[in-house]
C-alpha cells in the first residue's frame, strides 16, 4: 500500500501537525463520531516519479480541475475519527495522488494497510477549494473543517444575513480577533453537508475571507500552516464562548469600546503591514 516514504522533508512534519491537531479537535470536543476533515496540499514534498503506484481509484466522473492534475494532497478518510487520527495518521489519513488524465487518483500512502480507505465524502469540496487556492491564495496549503461548539451555536441565535452584527460581537469580546482576522468571519447560509452546493458557496466567500461559518453546521479556514489555521478557530470560537458565558450569567456582556476597537484596527494595519 505504501508507496512512498514520509521519512523525508516536509512530510513528516505535515502528518505530525495534522495529528497535533486531529487531537486538539478531539480534545475540545468540537470532533462528535466522525466529524471534521483535514487537508493540506503536499504536492512540493512527493517525489515526481513513484514506484509502485499499486492502488488506482477510480472515480465515477473526472475530476473537473485540469490544473490539479498531478497534485498530491493528504487528506483525513471516510468514516475515520479525529481521535484515532490524533493517535495514528497512517491509518486513519492518506496522500492521493490526481491522475494525469483526471479520472482517478493513486493512493499513495496511509490507510495502515487497509485497501478499502477512501478520502473523506467532502474530498470534492476540498479539492473545489484547493482548486480555488491554487489560484487565488497559492500560500494557502491547509484546509481545516471543524464543529467548534461555541461557534455553531452563535449561528442558531445570529441569522446568516446578520454576518456583520456577529463579527462585531466577536471583535468587541477578544482583543485578538481585530488583529488577526480583520476581515471578520463569513457565515455561508446553510447548505446541505457534502453538496456541491456547499462547495461552490464556500469558494464564494473565501474570496474576501479565511474563515468561513457554515450555518448550523462548523467552520472552515484555510491557511499556510497546520497549527496556525487550528489557532484562528480557536481564537474565533474563544469570543463566541465569552459571549455566551456572558449570556448564560444572564447578562449582556458590555464588549470593547468603539475606541477600543479603533485602536485595534490601527495595530492590526500596523502589524499586517509589518508581517507583509
Ligand atoms: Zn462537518
Amino acid at each position: 500500500m505504501k508507496s512512498i516514504s514520509v521519512e523525508q522533508d516536509g512530510l513528516k512534519s505535515v502528518l505530525d501537525q495534522v495529528a497535533e491537531v486531529a487531537g486538539y479537535f478531539w480534545q475540545n470536543r468540537w470532533e462528535e463520531r466522525n466529524g471534521g476533515n483535514i487537508s493540506v496540499n503536499v504536492t512540493e514534498f512527493v517525489p515526481v516519479h513513484i514506484e509502485n503506484l499499486d492502488q488506482y481509484i477510480f472515480r465515477n466522473h473526472a475530476i473537473e480541475y485540469r490544473e490539479l492534475a498531478g497534485f498530491s494532497f493528504f487528506i483525513t478518510g471516510t468514516g475515520k475519527r479525529m481521535r484515532d487520527m490524533a493517535r495514528q495518521p497512517e491509518g486513519n489519513g492518506c496522500i492521493i495522488r490526481i491522475s494525469e488524465k483526471l479520472d482517478g487518483y493513486h493512493v499513495i500512502w496511509g490507510a495502515a494497510g487497509d485497501p478499502h480507505i477512501r478520502p473523506t465524502s467532502e474530498f470534492p469540496s476540498h479539492l473545489a477549494i484547493h482548486h480555488f487556492l491554487l489560484s487565488h491564495k497559492p500560500g494557502h496549503k491547509v484546509i481545516l473543517h471543524t464543529h467548534p461548539t461555541h461557534m455553531v451555536a452563535l449561528t442558531h441565535i445570529i441569522e446568516h444575513h446578520q454576518t456583520e452584527k456577529l463579527n462585531r460581537i466577536l471583535w468587541s469580546m477578544h482583543p485578538e480577533m481585530k488583529v488577526f482576522i480583520p476581515e471578520g468571519v463569513a457565515v455561508v447560509p446553510y447548505r446541505l453537508p457534502g453538496s456541491e452546493a456547499i462547495a461552490r458557496a464556500t469558494v464564494e466567500y473565501l474570496k474576501h475571507h479565511r474563515v468561513v461559518l457554515w450555518e448550523k453546521h462548523g467552520i472552515l479556514a484555510t491557511g499556510d500552516d497546520i497549527l496556525d489555521t487550528f489557532d484562528v478557530i480557536d481564537m474565533a470560537n474563544k469570543a463566541a464562548e465569552i459571549y455566551l458565558t456572558c449570556k448564560n450569567a444572564g447578562f449582556e456582556p458590555a464588549g470593547l469600546s468603539a475606541a477600543q476597537l479603533d485602536e485595534l484596527d490601527e495595530m492590526s494595519r500596523q502589524w499586517h503591514s509589518d508581517a507583509g
